[in-house]
C-alpha cells in the first residue's frame, strides 16, 4: 500500500500490510502502527521511519534508493521491474532487502536463558538503561525489557492521535496569539492525559519529556486531495490552506524553523506542554505514583535560547503549583544536538540541570549530512570504504564523539553532579554504547526492543574497560 490512511483500512479489513512510501512523516504514524512493515525510497537509520518503526519493533527497510515510488500511478518500481498495489512483498530488516512475493517468517522466541543473561549484564554495567518511548503503551513494553525510565518522550507523535491532529493545524492556521492560545486550550487536555499514562507507567523511574521539536509543516498536508479534506473539515477555504502551506515551506527544514525555536516565537506552546506534564505529574502523584518529570529543550544553540524557553517554564510551573497548592520537584534540561551546544557546554551546564546527546542531528550537523537524504550516497560511501560505519547507525566517535566527550567535560565542570545521557538511535548501538561508556555518560536511552541489546553492551563495555 502507497497511503497510511488506505493502509488501515486494509488492516480493518484483516490483510497484511507493507506500507510503502517515499518517506514517511508523522501525518503516517497510524498507518505505520498497522502496518506489518515498512518500506521507504528515501531515508537512513535515523530517519522518521526508522525511529518510529524501531520504537514500534516493526520491520523496516528505510532510503532503498532502487526503489521509485509513484502515487499516481500507485505502482512501486525497481529496476525495469514494475509492482502494483497489493502485490506481495517481504522485507529483511536486518539486511534492507526487499524480496518479491511471500516469504514464511515465525516470531523471535525469548527462552529463560535471555533472562539469566540480563541479570548477569545487570551485575556488571555502569550506563543506565532508558527507553526512548512516546505512550504508555510503549513504556509498558519498554519497562518489561528493563529499561529505568524514559529517556526521551517525543511529544510531537501525540499531535496526531484521534481528532488532536483538528487542534494542532487550528493552533498553525491561527493569524494570531489569541487564535493559538485558544486551539492550545483543545490540546491541553489531551496532551495532560498522555503523560498521565506515561508517569503512571513509569512510577518509581524518572520520565524525560521533550518540548515540541518538529517544523510545523509536518502536521499539515502537502497534497491537493488532503488540503480540502481539511478546508472541508475546518471549513476554511482552500485557498487560505494553501497559502499557510506555502507559507510554512523551508529549503531546509531540518535546520529551519524547529526545536526551541518554536516554543521561543510561540512561547505558548511551551506553556501549554509544561502546563500538561506539570498538571499531570500532580494529578499522578496524588494518586500514589512515584513521579519524577524531567523537562527537556530541543535543539538549544545559545544559552540565551536555553534560558527564554526555561524562564516560560519555570513561571508556568510556579503558576500550576499555585493554582493547585501542590508542588513536584522536577528536573530541566536539554538536548546537546548542535554542534554549537556542545561546543559551549560549560555556559549550558551551568543552566541545565541534565544533557541529552541528540546524536541524530548531532551527526546530521556535524558530518553536514541529511539525516534524511544521506542514503543516496552513504552506501557507495560505505562499500569504497571512505566510511567504516555508517554514522547514523554507530557513533562517529572521532568527530561527532569528540563533540560528545567536550560537552561531558564542559557539563561537568559548569555542574558536577549534571546528570547526561545520550537519545539519539546510537543509545541502541553497541559500539557507540561501548564509546559512551567510556566518554562517562550516565545513561543511553533507546527503543524499547533495543534495551535488552543495550543492556547487555552496557555490560561488555564495563567489562571490557574497567569503570
Ligand atoms: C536526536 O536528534 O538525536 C534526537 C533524539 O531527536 P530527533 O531524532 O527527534 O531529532
Ligand atoms: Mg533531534
Amino acid at each position: 500500500m502507497f497511503f497510511a490512511d488506505e493502509a488501515e483500512d486494509w488492516a480493518r479489513k484483516g490483510k497484511e500490510v507493507i506500507l510503502v512510501r517515499q518517506e514517511t512523516s508523522p501525518e503516517d504514524l497510524r498507518g505505520m502502527s498497522v502496518a506489518k512493515g515498512i518500506l521507504t525510497a528515501r531515508g537512513g537509520m535515523t530517519s522518521h521511519a526508522a525511529v518510529v518503526a524501531r520504537g514500534m519493533g516493526k520491520c523496516c527497510v528505510s532510503g532503498a534508493g532502487a526503489v521509485r515510488v509513484d502515487y499516481r500511478a500507485r505502482t512501486m518500481t525497481i529496476g525495469s521491474e514494475v509492482y502494483n498495489e497489493g502485490d506481495w512483498l517481504s522485507l529483511d530488516g536486518s539486511t534492507g532487502e526487499v524480496y518479491l512475493g511471500q516469504v514464511p517468517t515465525k516470531e523471535a522466541e525469548l527462552t529463560g536463558d535471555f533472562g539469566a543473561l540480563m541479570e548477569l549484564a545487570d551485575r556488571h554495567r555502569r550506563l543506565g538503561v532508558r527507553a526512548n518511548a512516546d505512550t504508555p503503551d510503549d513504556a509498558k513494553v519498554a519497562r518489561a525489557f528493563g529499561a529505568k525510565g524514559i529517556g526521551l518522550c517525543r511529544t510531537e507523535h501525540m499531535f496526531f492521535e484521534g481528532d488532536r491532529i483538528r487542534a494542532v493545524r487550528e493552533m498553525i492556521l491561527a493569524e494570531d496569539e489569541a487564535g493559538r492560545r485558544k486551539a492550545l486550550a483543545k490540546l491541553l487536555p489531551m496532551q495532560r492525559g498522555d503523560f498521565e499514562g506515561l508517569f503512571r507507567e513509569m512510577s518509581g523511574l524518572p520520565v524525560t519529556i521533550r518540548l515540541l521539536d518538529p517544523p510545523l509543516h509536518e502536521f499539515v498536508p502537502h497534497d491537493e486531495a488532503n488540503q480540502k479534506i481539511m478546508a472541508h473539515e475546518m471549513n476554511v477555504p482552500l485557498g487560505v490552506i494553501k497559502m499557510r502551506v506555502d507559507d510554512l515551506h523551508e529549503f531546509n527544514p531540518m535546520m529551519g524553523h524547529r526545536g526551541c525555536r518554536l516554543g521561543i516565537t510561540y512561547p505558548e506552546i511551551t506553556e501549554m506542554q509544561t502546563r500538561a506534564i506539570i498538571e499531570a505529574a500532580l494529578n499522578m502523584k496524588a494518586q500514589g505514583f512515584d513521579v519524577r518529570a524531567e523537562i527537556m529543550v530541543p535543539l538549544v544553540g545559545t544559552v540565551r535560547e536555553f534560558n527564554a524557553q526555561a524562564k516560560v517554564i519555570r513561571a508556568t510551573a510556579a503558576t500550576v503549583f499555585a493554582e493547585r497548592g501542590a508542588e513536584i520537584e522536577y528536573l530541566l534540561g536539554t538536548m546537546i544536538e548542535t554542534p554549537r551546544a556542545a561546543l559551549i557546554a560549560d555556559s549550558i551546564g551551568a543552566q541545565a540541570q541534565f544533557f541529552s546527546f541528540g546524536t541524530n542531528d548531532l551527526t546530521q550537523m556535524t558530518m553536514g549530512f541529511s539525516r534524511d537524504d544521506a542514503g543516496k550516497f552513504l552506501p557507495s560511501y560505505l562499500k569504497d570504504g571512505m566510511y567504516e560505519r555508517d554514522p547514523f547507525q554507530s557513533i562517529d566517535q572521532k568527530g561527532v564523539g569528540l563533540l560528545v566527550q567536550m560537552a561531558v567535560e564542559k557539563g561537568r565542570s559548569a555542574r558536577p553532579g549534571i546528570k547526561l545521557g545520550i537519545c539519539g538511535e546510537h543509545g541502541g548501538d553497541p559500539a557507540s554504547i561501548a564509546f559512551f561508556h567510556r566518554a562517562g555518560l550516565d545513561y543511553v536511552s533507546c527503543s524499547p526492543f533495543r534495551v535488552p541489546i543495550a543492556r547487555l553492551a552496557a555490560a561488555q563495555a564495563a567489562i571490557d574497560g574497567g569503570q
